[in-house]
């Protein structure tokens, strides 16, 4: 069989850690691949179309989320719902848009055993806040956004948002210095603790306490402050590399259907996060 060709475009994409992630899978998997980086303009996406037209697939990150989707011949339904591709598959003359971020956040909170239902708090009402919100409320989770004062009206227009497209969800908004109680999920959504200002904090130490389960999606470093505190108060906690690692594994799934050993997943997340520090 001939060597299948795939990449990740993006702009700017010099820090990008698609190519580790993605060949380690393709090993894994034994599929002869190559994985190559394709900086795209947002202005020459439409010229480049016909090189990653010869592609058998690609993952997408910023800018061409949303503007690749006219051009592909079909999406998934959760790219459609999310409005948004960060994988196309072309296939049999087809290509097919899929968003894998939501079920690649999904499989990370299973594989850490962090429950998706109680009382679930989102730090922050940005991009993936939105993808983990839809993810929490499919699941019938009790959803709080806690958002700092000015991002209260961005939060109450996100929430008008998710209530006319899912039926009767539970969801509401907080500021993050008026959260208190016991919460079931906490999880961060917000870039407070990421390097290089890692000394950072999204909560305050109390509100760390009355967390059972804490996801951070910041994946450096791999673990943040938050996560330290977490664990060292006994909670479940887990850092943002499982989440990004899990959506590529998703994006296999979809190019040639592999299934993975998930200690191999495992391994590629700490493998995953050594290659960040090296960089
Ligand atoms: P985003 O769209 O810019 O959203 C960031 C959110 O954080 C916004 O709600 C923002 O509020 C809020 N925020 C920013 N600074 C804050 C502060 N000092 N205090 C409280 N809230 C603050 O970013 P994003 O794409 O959602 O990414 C958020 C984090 O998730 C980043 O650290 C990113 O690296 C990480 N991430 C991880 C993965 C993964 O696979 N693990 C995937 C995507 C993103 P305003 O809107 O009011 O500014």
């Amino acid at each position: 069989m001939s060597k299948k060709k795939y990449a990740v475009i993006g702009h700017p994409i010099g820090h990008t850690m698609s190519p580790f992630i993605h060949k380690r899978l393709f090993e894994l998997s034994g599929i002869d691949a190559s994985y190559g980086v394709l900086d795209i303009n947002p202005e020459n996406l439409k010229n480049e179309y016909s090189t990653l037209r010869g592609l058998d697939g690609y993952n997408i990150t910023i800018p061409h989320k949303q503007a690749i989707i006219p051009l592909l011949n079909e999406l998934d339904s959760k790219a459609e719902m999310y409005g948004s591709v960060n994988t196309v598959s072309n296939r049999d003359g087809i290509s097919k848009g899929f968003t894998t971020d939501p079920d690649g956040f999904v499989k990370a909170l299973e594989y850490a055993s962090i429950p998706l239902s109680g009382r679930v708090v989102i730090l922050g009402c940005g991009g993936v806040a939105r993808t983990m919100a839809y993810e929490a409320l499919l699941k019938n989770a009790s959803l709080e956004f806690a958002v700092r004062p000015q991002s209260v009206p961005k939060a109450q227009k996100l929430i008008a948002e998710i209530k006319s497209t899912l039926k009767n969800p539970d969801v509401s908004c907080v500021e993050i210095g008026a959260l208190s109680g016991d919460i079931t999920t906490l999880i961060n959504a917000t870039p407070v603790g990421m390097s290089p200002k890692t000394e950072l904090q999204p909560v305050s130490d109390e509100i760390i306490k009355s967390s059972a389960n804490v996801y951070d999606a910041i994946y450096n470093p791999l673990e943040t402050v938050l996560i330290k505190k977490a664990r060292s108060n006994g909670s479940n906690a887990e850092g943002g590399m499982s989440m990004l690692v899990w959506q590529a594994v998703v994006a296999h799934k979809h190019w040639d259907g592999s299934n993975y050993d998930v200690k191999d997943i495992e391994q590629l997340c700490v493998d995953a996060a050594k290659e960040l520090m090296k960089r």
